[in-house]
């Protein structure tokens, strides 16, 4: 699952960035507002860690742009203890949670994880199926029901094929599909989407599934039986 963290004080930023990669989660950083608010609005997130006073633009602003725009990511606030009309206005405009500064870091954790878990959507189920295919996200394993074969998947494929499965039989574009699996600030030449891709496709096959990941010309891939 990837997380967006808007925060000005890069040292916050970083303590949050890197205990959160610790617990496996994919992790991207903005430093100023317009920033936070553009990639907020990419849709890849599942949730956004946003600091209220930020330069150029506010969590609030921010906040408001995102709900405003069905972006229907998590959100958790990062206020100051003066901030309490913030802290209001911001469950107002459509905040999950909030996390008064200073903070420790294991309970930003602990509110992340929650709000993750009460995402009441299939990103947060333990298996996700399509056809004949269940994936454990605790596991990191894939089994085709039919066959009742499995196998374990590595970790970027693992993102790739999740991602899929949350998108069953939609159309998936290259740029999306770089922007969830390998970040925003990912250079396009220099993953090779095709391999990671045929690394995948051989694993179904190998499970004896009939689930394909099919490209689409000119418009992405798409996962379908
Ligand atoms: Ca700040």
């Amino acid at each position: 699952m990837r997380i967006l963290v808007v925060e000005d004080e890069e040292a916050i930023a970083d303590v949050i960035a890197t205990k959160l990669r610790k617990e496996k989660y994919e992790v991207d950083i903005c430093f100023e507002g317009e920033e936070g608010l553009y990639n907020s609005l990419s849709n890849i997130y599942d949730l956004i860690i946003l600091d209220i006073m930020l330069p150029n633009m506010n969590g609030l602003e921010i906040l408001k742009e995102i709900r405003d725009n069905d972006i229907n990511a998590k959100v958790i606030m990062l206020t100051a203890k003066s901030e309490l009309d913030d802290k209001l206005k911001g469950f107002e405009i459509g905040a999950d949670d909030y996390v008064t500064k200073p903070f420790h870091i294991e309970e930003l954790i602990a509110r992340v994880n929650v709000q993750l878990r009460n995402k009441g959507n299939s990103k947060v189920k333990d298996i996700l199926e399509y056809s004949d295919l269940a994936l454990n996200i605790r596991t990191s394993t894939l089994t085709c029901v039919k066959t009742n074969e499995s196998i374990n998947i590595p970790y970027r494929e693992f993102l790739l094929l999740e991602y899929f499965m949350n998108n069953k039989e939609q159309i998936i574009s290259k740029e999306q599909i770089y922007d969830k699996v390998w970040g925003i600030e990912t250079d396009f030449e220099s993953n090779n989407l095709e391999a990671y891709l045929s690394f995948l496709r051989k694993k179904i096959k190998i499970i004896g599934s009939k689930v394909n990941i099919k490209a689409v010309r000119n418009l992405g891939y798409k996962m379908e039986e």
